[in-house]
């Protein structure tokens, strides 16, 4: 293999020389302990940066064997490692100076949550980082000189101060292994226990701004405590003790004034489907890992999907037991998500009055006298809410402050009075009493509620490739580019990080490779889910060796974004 003295030389010869002359540093390269992959040299100085590996043997690392023996300890180690990476990459280089992205290492940016991304790599063979390199430039000419210096020198130091055990804050990447397991074992409690979400005693649930995802200060902050009445204790793997609100099965309304907090608890359990860092306030905010937000997204696109357990006899006489549109309504794309959530397996809607077609959540006895319900399309969610649990199995956690119609049908009531939670299920239940008996049988039990047919949900191979030569799927902030459009994914909550929308792109691309007119959607994201599962997320990519960066999204995501692609063609539709 060739070494530090070959890549030095080359590096010499190319300074000056035109940036393509970089292109023939393809290859792997044995600097000391730290081997160098160079996997794709980019064609310019403003192109996307250079993608490299940088490997190390397991026995110079010498990451403690307790730590990486499973799934969630590896994931764990790998979020450390790209973290601390990406620190000291920060620290220890020069910040990037010279033409385009010259001189820039980066590793991905993770935010607030651990997911499971291609950053670092830990296998029983090797320790492996996956980062962008911005070769150095002056206009056209490449800066051999000060690459050498960076591939080197400076990146091998790098590597060793973050990927070799000694050389951590070893307390820290326990502690953040620890933290990991008990958080994911926690999860795995919520179904036997009968509980869909956890919030933590003490849980700081605000955000610092509108476009920050770090938490408000502690002075600002109330923080979490629960109801007595709905507390909950669970014993960590790690020997702590826990305490907070548990959110049962069934159907939960979070009450309370304008600004009280309601869509903060919400949001927060909402993004507590994945697990956070220590510091971020919502480490102790578990939800079921199958809890999906589901909001009214008019303008999207829908295709072929079974809304008529909550919109029939439209006037236009269009059936919606095989709903299309290219530019669905607010009540008409909600039922959608809905629908479609349901489909994908979700456990638990997660639904806020804000983000919600009211039309397609309630309506209220004069309107019911006014319009009687053979004349009206819509049968109301609240009308829906308890047999979809009774029937389905699915719960729902809804924030609805503006009206007191769910009442009746709630399994219990949550009120925010200044961030603070209380169990107000009684006192409501004493305002209502008649109607609380009549929620619980149901408002409409005689009308159809779900069934479906999903094996008939076939995507026509010829619906995801639609251009000769078709460019693989690309993520350009919230939007995926495929099939020659643009999916729009602004709506879709969930997703929290720029590289899972890569991956999703990703993704796109294996299902279309897949599709073959016979296997429905859900099989196909089945299929793809099992490949990532045994050869991991690596899989998705189309490049050997550095596969980008990607992380997880979870399949939900998968399923939102092939159902808002508008060309999208069912087989038999
Ligand atoms: P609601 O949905 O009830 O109208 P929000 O959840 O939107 O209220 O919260 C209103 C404001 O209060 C937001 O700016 C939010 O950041 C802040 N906030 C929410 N929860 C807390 C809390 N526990 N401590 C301090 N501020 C909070
Ligand atoms: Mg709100």
């Amino acid at each position: 293999m060739p070494n530090r003295k070959t890549l030095e030389r080359t590096l010499t010869q190319i300074d000056g020389r035109g940036y393509a002359s970089y292109k023939q540093l393809i290859g792997t390269y044995q600097l000391g302990a730290i081997q160098l992959a160079i996997d794709h040299v980019q064609v310019d100085p403003y192109a996307p940066p250079s993608r490299m590996r940088v490997i190390l043997d397991p026995n110079t690392a010498k990451l403690p064997a307790d730590l990486t023996n499973d799934v969630t300890g590896r994931r764990a180690v790998a979020d450390f490692l790209t973290r601390r990476f990406s620190e000291i990459a920060h620290h220890v280089l020069p910040p990037p100076s010279g033409t385009g992205n010259s001189g820039l290492v980066s590793i991905g940016q993770p935010g607030q949550e651990i997911l499971e991304r291609t950053s670092v790599v830990i296998a029983s063979d090797r320790i492996e980082a996956r980062i962008d390199v911005g070769l150095p430039a002056s206009g056209r000419r490449a800066r051999g000189l000060k690459a050498s210096k960076l591939l080197t020198s400076l990146l091998p130091k790098v590597t060793e101060a973050s990927l070799v055990f000694a050389n951590l804050d070893q307390r820290a990447l326990r502690e953040h292994v620890v933290l990991h397991r008990d958080q994911e074992w926690l999860r795995s409690q919520l179904s036997p226990r009968g509980l869909v979400a956890f919030v933590g005693d003490g849980a700081i649930l605000p955000r610092r701004s509108g476009d920050s995802d770090l938490p408000l200060s502690d002075k600002a902050a109330v923080p979490f405590s629960s109801p007595d009445s709905l507390r909950v204790n669970f014993q960590l793997p790690s020997g702590k003790r826990i305490a907070g609100m548990g959110i049962p099965e069934g159907v939960t309304i979070i009450v309370g004034g304008g600004y009280h907090g309601k869509s903060t608890l919400l949001r927060a359990i909402e993004r507590g489907v994945y697990p956070h860092v220590a510091g971020d306030g919502r480490e102790w905010v578990i939800s079921r890992a199958d809890a999906v937000s589901i909001r009214a997204e008019d303008g999207r696109a829908v295709t072929g999907v079974n809304i008529s357990p909550f919109i029939s006899n439209l006037p236009s006489g269009i059936d919606t037991r095989s709903f299309s549109t290219t530019n669905a309504s607010g009540s008409t794309s909600q039922a959608t998500n809905l629908v479609e959530a349901i489909d994908a397996g979700a456990s638990t809607l997660l639904i806020d009055e804000d983000t919600s077609a009211t039309n397609f959540m309630i309506r209220d006895e004069p309107m019911r006298t006014l319009i009687p319900a053979d004349r009206e399309p819509i049968t109301p969610f609240v009308d829906r809410v308890q047999p979809i649990f009774t029937e389905l199995g699915v719960s729902t956690i809804l924030v609805a402050g503006g009206s007191g119609a769910f009442f009746s049908v709630a399994d219990r009531i949550i009120s925010l009075d200044h961030y603070v939670a209380h169990d107000v299920t009684n006192e409501a239940r004493k305002i209502a009493p008649e109607s609380w008996e009549a929620g619980r049988t149901g408002r409409n039990s005689s009308s159809p509620v779900f069934s479906y047919d999903w094996a008939s949900r076939v995507p026509t191979p010829s619906s995801l490739v639609r251009e000769v030569n078709q460019k693989p799927a690309k993520s350009r902030g919230t939007t995926i580019l495929f099939a020659g459009e643009t999916i729009n994914l602004s709506a879709v909550s969930q997703l929290v990080d720029p590289a899972q929308n890569q991956a999703i792109a990703r993704a796109l691309d294996r299902i279309t490779a897949l599709a073959d007119g016979r296997m429905s959607i859900r099989d196909l994201i089945l299929a793809v889910e099992g490949r990532i599962d045994t050869d991991g997320l690596d899989w998705l990519s189309p490049f050997n060796g550095h596969p980008g960066h990607l992380a997880r999204p979870r399949h939900y995501e998968l399923h939102a974004a092939l159902n808002r692609l508008r060309g999208l063609c069912l087989t038999g539709t």
